[in-house]
């Protein structure tokens, strides 16, 4: 389940591309773009300008380079011609890049013109759980640690989280052992190690946590129709703590 320092390297190039294909979007002004144009301009670039290969096209029998999932919608949301981005929608936008064999998966939740206060909150304590889990990685930690930080600082703030999704483990492959839930007790699950690669990537909902998959078998909605939010790195435990390896320039401040 560790990688070795080769393919660390190797892992820490591929989430660089991955972060800058973020940087495309958040230089993108979304409102106006239907989510069909915004897959058609990622590919694009991840094919063309990083000569790299956008890993979800083609996994599991999917058609396109990322997941858009607006509002109510939780994961898995399929880009579309007729979906187009509306002042006061949040969007997440879910991608994969694969370079040299070895895959970075990131996504972000985008807030398209004027938003209301509460989406925008529901976005920032989603963003904020997801770095409450990056910063329980570390060697001897274990695995329930990170999905405690998460889960407290959701219910903290009055939302619910997704059970049914979780982050994994990352590599060669895009789900790689171990799952990573996004709740649970401190002290239990798996130790962390240096070299163990994986995805943290909580989903939030403004209401219940229930979730339901629609007919088209991809897009997951709230069963609730309460809006949802994601965050997502790919994160690598190193000797003395955590490296996220698809961080943007910047996104520290
Ligand atoms: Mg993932």
């Amino acid at each position: 389940m560790t990688k070795q320092p080769r393919e660390l390297a190797l892992l820490a190039e591929s989430g660089r591309l991955l972060a800058s294909v973020f940087g495309l979007l958040d230089r993108t002004a979304l409102a106006g773009m239907s989510t069909l144009q915004v897959n058609e301009m990622v590919e694009r670039f991840i094919v063309h300008d990083l000569r790299a290969r956008p890993a979800s096209k083609g996994q599991y029998g999917y058609g396109f380079v990322l997941n858009s999932s607006v509002n109510d919608v939780v994961c898995h949301g399929v880009p579309s011609q007729s979906e187009v981005l509306r002042s006061g929608d949040i969007v997440n936008f879910d991608i994969t890049l694969e370079k040299n064999g070895y895959i970075a998966d990131s996504s972000k939740t985008y807030l398209v013109g004027e938003v209301s206060p509460a989406a925008r909150k529901l976005v920032q304590t989603t963003q904020e759980a997801m770095w409450k889990g990056i910063r329980a990685v570390r060697p001897g930690a274990r695995l329930g640690d990170i999905g405690f930080a998460i889960e407290r600082h959701a219910k903290r703030n009055g939302y619910s989280v997704v059970h049914e999704y979780c982050g994994h483990g990352i590599g060669r492959k895009m789900h790689e052992e171990p799952q990573v839930l996004h709740f649970g007790k401190p002290g239990t699950g798996i130790v962390l190690r240096e070299g163990m690669v994986f995805t943290i990537e909580p989903m939030l909902n403004s209401g219940r946590r229930s979730v339901r998959t629609e007919a088209d078998g991809w897009t997951v909605v709230t069963k609730d129709g309460s809006l949802s939010a994601q965050f997502e790195h790919t994160v690598a435990v190193t000797a003395s703590g955590v490296s996220i390896l698809t961080l943007r320039p910047g996104e520290l401040g």
